[in-house]
């Protein structure tokens, strides 16, 4: 059970009582944050290794991110994409910039993004592929996390996020994750995309063997299929590089983006594709109320402009080797899996000794917040402004925790 240290009992039973059960938080009632660092309604201090899932990866009320913010909220803060406002254009660029495309097409969470390529990938088989109505296919990898709308769950394999949430969207076929050979196979005349996370977050920081990526693009060149990489949790510098793709040299057709991409302050998603494929969309065929908003670009192009100057993709590989020197140490100690990519790491607790939750649980009394994939999984996606001293301290508590 959780340690005693660890409650703030009336808290925790408040925030529980009025909502729906979709979530298992740990007991933890956080009331302000700096850069890596949480503090709960009872003043205890905890270190982030969780980073909202990504979304705070350049740690919470970076300066910069929080000054755009209070200047934009004094000027304007949404149009609807009826108007145009003065800042749509910058973010527009800069993102397109980032990644090295030609167009970008906001819009607010990463399903919202992923629904976006799932779309226009669509709209691009049936306009310029030449597929036959209603006859497109995406092809997908097992053990897949892209979002919670009824399509994407369609297409999941995780029982718990999908069972009960059918009938299902048809068009996708599920291939194993990391087998190019599958991948390859699966595809017909009718495929007119692979939607693939270069790294599976959700799944436990799974990173395909080496080749792969690159197969898949050549695969998809070669067969005249999109390549949609979800970097919405693994890029913007969580892996030491810009995007994931970055450390196998491979650029996709579309990228998805989304979490980090808000600076933590608000949801920002995008889809970043060259004309010949974003080009697709018409006025009128998709579209938010809320995306591209000017609040949103405000915070956006401030993160571009950090991750422009290659900072913090430089921290989170230089810093994530303190992480992977520091957790590979503890195996044979406890873990029995360490897998490691910049400032992102996916660790397998020995089952016999505790889950992945009762981990989390031990770490959070400890001042550590992490959290549990899968089992015995656990995530850490510290915030990339971490330093190395608090490396050495997560990976202390760790290893105190695994010892009993
Ligand atoms: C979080 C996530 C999503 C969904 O993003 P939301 O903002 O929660 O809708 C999609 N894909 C990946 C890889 C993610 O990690």
């Amino acid at each position: 059970m959780v340690d005693d240290k660890l409650r703030t009992p009336g808290a925790v039973r408040d925030a529980e009582r009025w909502t729906a059960h979709n979530y298992h938080p740990l007991p933890v009632v956080i009331s302000s944050a700096e850069g890596a660092w949480l503090t709960d309604v009872d003043g205890r201090r905890y270190l982030d290794c969780l980073a909202g899932y990504s979304a705070l990866n350049f740690g919470h009320r970076h300066p910069q991110l929080i000054a755009a913010a209070h200047a934009q909220l004094d000027r304007l803060t949404l149009t609807s994409r009826a108007f145009i406002h003065d800042q749509f254009a910058d973010f527009c660029r800069e993102l397109a910039e980032l990644c090295g495309k030609d167009l970008v097409l906001p819009m607010n969470t990463g399903a919202e993004a992923v629904e976006t390529g799932i779309k226009v990938a669509r709209k691009w088989g049936y306009q310029v592929k030449g597929v036959a109505a209603g006859q497109a296919n995406i092809v997908v990898a097992e053990g897949n996390f892209h979002g919670r709308t009824t399509t994407i769950v369609s297409f999941s394999t995780d029982e718990d996020a999908r069972a009960d949430f059918g009938p299902y969207t048809p068009g996708f076929t599920v291939v194993p994750y990391g087998d190019l050979d599958a991948l390859t196979a699966a595809i017909n005349e009718n495929t007119v995309a692979v939607l693939l996370e270069p790294i599976q977050g959700e799944q436990g920081v799974v990173v395909p063997p080496e080749g792969y990526l690159p197969g898949v693009r050549q695969v998809c060149t070669e067969r005249n299929v999109l390549f949609i990489a979800d970097e919405i949790q693994s890029g913007l510098g969580r892996t030491g590089a810009t995007f994931a793709c970055d450390h196998e040299g491979v650029v996709p057709d579309m990228y998805l983006l989304g979490k980090a991409l808000g600076g933590g302050i608000v949801p920002v998603s995008a889809v970043a594709a060259n004309a010949d494929v974003l080009g697709v969309l018409k006025p009128g065929q998709h579209g938010s109320t809320f995306g591209g908003n000017p609040l949103a670009c405000a915070v956006a192009i401030e993160v571009v402009r950090l991750l422009a100057t290659g900072e913090f993709q430089r921290r989170s590989a230089e810093l994530g080797e303190r992480l992977r020197a520091g957790l590979e140490g503890l195996l044979g100690k406890g873990l029995v899996g360490v897998r490691v990519r910049g400032l992102w790491a996916g660790l397998d607790i020995d089952p016999a000794l505790m889950s992945g939750r009762e981990a989390c649980e031990r770490l959070a009394a400890r001042g550590v917040l992490a959290k549990d994939t899968h089992g015995s999984t656990i995530r850490l996606a510290p915030p990339l402004v971490i330093t190395e001293e608090e490396i050495d301290l997560a990976v202390a508590q760790l290893a105190e925790v695994l010892a009993g």
